[in-house]
């Protein structure tokens, strides 16, 4: 007889709870934002530049604008990309609903594109299917950060004159043949949530090679105001937001940045003991990773087999948890959240991400886990798998 479930009374794999994700903060982070509080500067001053400087070097990209989350970067390049009432983006279906959310803030309309069934990436050949006379952009999402099929993607683009927006949340830090994600669309944007990379609380960066996006990013993250040149007021000539980060913040992120590489090899590793233990694990399976990419491993999706398990996705997210290891789910089709669904997207429309959602279940993944928390991972999967798989 095995072990009982810990959903049924058993004793859990783990006494502790692990989450899927969290920060990685040391006593370096806590003394560069002590340094911050004690200066002249507590929000945009040289900590802010000098962050931007860094992340730019890091990515490639000649302009980097850090602003106050994700979510502002996002709206910001669709505000830099010139996207207004009724354009026309398209966006992946299976991603975060910020991502889409931008398109709507700026007036825009998203247009879902289906994903691979390997990757979960977006599809190259539905992101062709889904350009109107309308499109203005194309938005690509680095899943999981495995970096998009980016050289598809350009050459779509460029074919139809249209820029590539690239959602690169998870992908700090990723390459897609040899050159870094953010080198590598016109405007790519990145999150500094704490399960992110590298952190700063909460912020976010845009980044781009064109002097023109960038002053329009920086415009529009400080209320659409231009820098006085030489006249006693500085004019307003669009309608932006406060989305500024701090030099607070800036620090957090300056300090974190510098552990970029040990972070990046660190989820690298867990990821391939993952890869390596689950590849012959029956009732599941592992999305693809490409041969010419440096995966960022922001999360460690797995793909459930219903048919072997002979239950569904709930049932195994509630055994998992029980067993105090923080599985969750990434993503619902950013088409079926009530919202979408309210304002006309029908169900079915991007089929590979609507099975792959019934399918997807993220296994915890962070800097900060030891090698007896991937062991715990790892005994959780097996023996509830091994209870449910028939
Ligand atoms: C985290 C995330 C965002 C939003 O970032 P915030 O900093 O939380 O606003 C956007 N898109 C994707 C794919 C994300 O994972």
């Amino acid at each position: 007889m095995s072990e009982p479930l810990a959903l049924h009374g058993g004793r859990p794999v783990r006494g502790a709870f692990l989450p899927y994700g969290r920060q990685a903060v040391d006593e370096d982070d806590v003394q560069a934002v002590l340094a911050v509080l004690r200066s002249d500067w507590l929000t945009t001053g040289p900590q802010v530049a000098a962050f931007e400087r860094a992340v730019a070097g890091v990515v490639g990209a000649a302009h980097a604008v850090a602003v106050s989350s994700g979510t502002a970067a996002l709206h910001a390049a669709m505000f830099a990309a010139g996207i207004g009432p009724g354009d026309e983006v398209v966006v992946p279906a299976l991603t975060f609903a910020a991502s889409a959310n931008a398109v709507l803030y700026q007036g825009g309309i998203p247009v879902f594109a289906d994903v691979r069934a390997d990757t979960l990436t977006v599809d190259p050949a539905d992101v062709r299917a889904k350009l109107t006379p309308r499109t203005r952009a194309i938005m690509a999402v680095d899943f999981a950060g495995q970096p998009a099929d980016l050289d598809e993607l350009v050459a779509i683009a460029r074919g139809a004159l249209l820029p590539l927006i690239e959602d690169a949340a998870h992908a700090l830090g990723a390459e897609y043949r040899g050159r870094r994600v953010g080198a590598l669309a016109d405007l790519t944007t990145f999150s500094l949530h704490p399960i992110k990379h590298v952190t700063s609380g909460e912020g976010g960066l845009a980044v781009t090679d064109s002097a023109e996006r960038a002053a329009r990013l920086r415009r529009f993250r400080n209320h659409g105001i231009e820098p006085a040149r030489g006249e006693e007021y500085s004019p307003m000539l669009d309608l932006g937001y406060n989305y500024r980060l701090t030099d607070l913040q800036s620090a957090l992120g300056l300090s974190q940045l510098a552990k970029l590489e040990p972070f990046l090899k660190r989820r690298a590793e867990i990821a391939q003991r993952y890869r390596t233990e689950l590849a012959t694990q029956p009732g599941l399976a592992l999305p693809a990773v490409l041969p010419h990419v440096r995966h960022g491993w922001h999360i460690f999706p797995v793909l459930l087999d219903p048919a072997r398990l002979g239950t569904d996705r709930r049932t195994i997210v509630a055994a998992l948890r029980a067993e105090n290891i923080g599985v969750t789910v990434h993503y619902v089709p950013v088409y079926w959240h009530p919202y979408y669904q309210a304002r006309g997207y029908a169900r079915g429309s991007c089929p590979r991400a609507e099975w792959a959602f019934e399918r997807l279940l993220t296994l915890p993944l962070f800097p900060a886990m030891t090698e007896r928390d991937v062991d715990d991972v790892l005994a959780a999967v097996g023996k509830v798998l091994g209870h449910y798989l028939r």
